[in-house]
């Protein structure tokens, strides 16, 4: 895993069948698609993987119960399917999580019972249980702290859940296992071309600044909310494909919901859907829906957005969370494919995905869901195929198992998210005992996982660590920037690096988590 091996690797590799731009969940979905259908696979990340959208999303593997009420059935099929496989893939990252529905009036219980049965029929054979009304006293016993007053019952449903960003990490770690290269910190600059097709990239190493010319016969645009600015740098006529929406979530203590259940609230003022839930030891709650002009890697939540998610939440809980309650605030952006009706707002437009290849040859995959990153990437490669008229290779990526793989996990273990390494995490203790001790015993984060993120898991920044190997800044903003100084000081030791780098590290750190604070 040494950067020094792969940036060496992709000095000497002369053409690569496939080179992948950008590192969230298409295109390490794609990567992994490419890699095991024999290609020689280059996937190349601006910043660190997951960094964008894949990082900051309601971490539910699911079917989508809104776009079902939106009469999406296609999508949600496909989307129960995914679910399916991969909760079999990643079992170490996907659990099968309870929701209630609750119920305010008596005709909403039968409403829901039907389309969620629906939902559950569609799941099939990879269905993660049914659907069942519940009375208001076994509500009650689920959810303590939901809204009493009026409360006539709930509606039980089943729903994946997982940590978005530790999927990302596994699967490019899964990418390496099977011989292919997933660099972070390597921005594509611009496109090689001959006659006019593209035949490789222009990209820049953001640690050294060395720039690098590398050849490919196939490139892929896997960027997200950046997809228009990758095409422009093809055809700078280039159409937008792409628009922004903005998602934002708030955490916050599981004393609002000290539960094991989430809580779905079916319709909100502005007709979407609101999830309250438990997430390691906290609870998301959220997401909003609002258009975006700019694509940025560090969006911002705006205070409507977070009143919103407040007030919405404060309806159906017993106790309303504050803004003084909110441990982390996050936003993310979606990339939805831009519709062909340019009045239709962002939340009728369908999260279903789309492949486009330029004159040059650049294959374009746009929207989508994190739960369906396996059937875009699979779409993606027999899209590369056809276009090369090269011959068709099979899939099989639907029974892959992802790096990390364990079954009977229990998510109740703080380090469970690391599956098949948490034993060599261990061994890794055994050698240095020292690597035990809590950096913080409130978010279960040890020194090893520190040492373990940068030996094994290409994690190069002290927010590499904090944000996306452990979910510190994401769980509680504010003790993530107290542990800063002592997750720098392993990483420069690591490195060999001086105390002046420390330093640089921690206001790094500081100045983007400064953002996920609410004051
Ligand atoms: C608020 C919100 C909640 C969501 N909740 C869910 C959910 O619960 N379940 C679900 O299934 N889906 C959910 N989604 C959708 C899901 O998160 C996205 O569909 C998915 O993460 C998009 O992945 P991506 O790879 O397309 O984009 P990204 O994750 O943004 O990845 C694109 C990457 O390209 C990189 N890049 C850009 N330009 C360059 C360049 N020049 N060179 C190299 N790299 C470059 C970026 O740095 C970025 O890392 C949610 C989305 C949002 C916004």
């Amino acid at each position: 895993m040494k950067r020094k091996n792969l940036l060496s690797k992709i000095e000497t590799q002369e053409i690569w069948d496939v080179i992948i731009i950008g590192g969230g969940a298409s295109g390490l979905g794609t990567a992994i698609e490419s890699v095991t259908r024999g290609y020689k696979t280059l996937l190349l990340e601006q910043h660190d993987f997951t960094k964008g959208t894949s990082s900051r999303s309601t971490k539910l593997v699911h079917g989508g119960v809104r776009y079902l009420s939106q009469g999406n059935v296609p999508l949600v099929f496909e989307a129960l399917r995914e679910r399916g496989f991969l909760q079999k893939n990643a079992p170490h990252l996907v659990s099968n999580l309870s929701f209630l529905i609750p119920s305010y009036s008596w005709w909403s219980i039968p409403f829901y019972t039907i389309g969620l049965t629906i939902y559950d029929l569609l799941a099939w054979r990879l269905s993660f249980g049914r659907s069942k009304p519940q009375s208001r006293t076994k509500t009650i016993a689920h959810i303590p702290t939901i809204k009493k007053t009026h409360l006539k019952g709930s509606v039980l449903y089943h729903d994946g859940q997982f940590d978005d960003s530790r999927l990302g990490i596994n699967m490019m770690q899964t990418i390496l296992d099977k011989d292919g290269i997933a660099l972070n910190y390597m921005k594509v600059t611009g496109f090689q071309k001959l006659n006019s097709k593209i035949n490789g990239v222009q990209c820049k190493d953001q640690e050294t600044g060395k720039e690098y010319y590398i050849q490919g016969k196939t490139v892929i645009n896997a960027t997200g909310v950046f997809v228009n600015s990758i095409l422009q740098k093809d055809n700078p006529n280039a159409k937008d494909a792409v628009t922004v929406s903005q998602g934002v979530h708030l955490v916050i203590d599981r004393e609002f919901l000290p539960s094991s259940y989430g809580l779905m609230i079916p319709k909100t003022r502005d007709g979407r859907v609101l999830f309250a839930v438990p997430w390691h030891n906290k609870v998301i709650l959220g997401t909003t829906d609002v258009e975006k002009e700019v694509s940025s890697l560090e969006p911002e939540a705006t205070n409507d957005e977070i009143d919103f998610i407040l007030e919405t939440a404060g309806r159906f809980l017993s106790k309303k969370p504050t803004r003084k309650d909110v441990k982390s605030v996050f936003a993310g952006l979606r990339p939805l494919a831009a519709p062909q009706n340019e009045n239709e707002s962002t939340k009728e437009i369908s999260r279903g995905h789309k492949i486009h290849t330029s004159e040059a040859g650049l294959i374009t995959v746009i929207g989508g869901k994190w739960t369906t990153y396996r059937q875009m990437g699979e779409d993606v490669i027999d899209t590369m195929e056809k276009e090369n008229n090269s011959p068709r290779t099979h899939s099989s990526t639907e029974y892959l198992k992802l790096h990390g793989y364990k079954e009977n996990v229990d998510f109740n273990n703080p380090f469970y998210y690391y599956g098949s390494d948490t034993e060599k995490i261990e061994i890794l203790i055994e050698s240095d005992p020292s690597l035990k001790k809590w950096i913080s015993e409130e978010l279960k984060i040890n020194k090893a996982q520190v040492v373990w993120a940068f030996r094994h898991e290409m994690a190069r920044t002290v927010e590499d660590v904090l944000a996306r190997r452990t979910r510190a800044l994401f769980l509680n903003a504010k003790e993530s920037m107290r542990i800063a100084p002592v997750v720098a000081k392993l990483l420069a030791q690591e490195y060999n690096y001086d105390s002046d780098w420390e330093q640089q590290q921690i206001e790094q750190f500081n100045s983007v988590a400064e953002k996920y604070l609410l004051k």
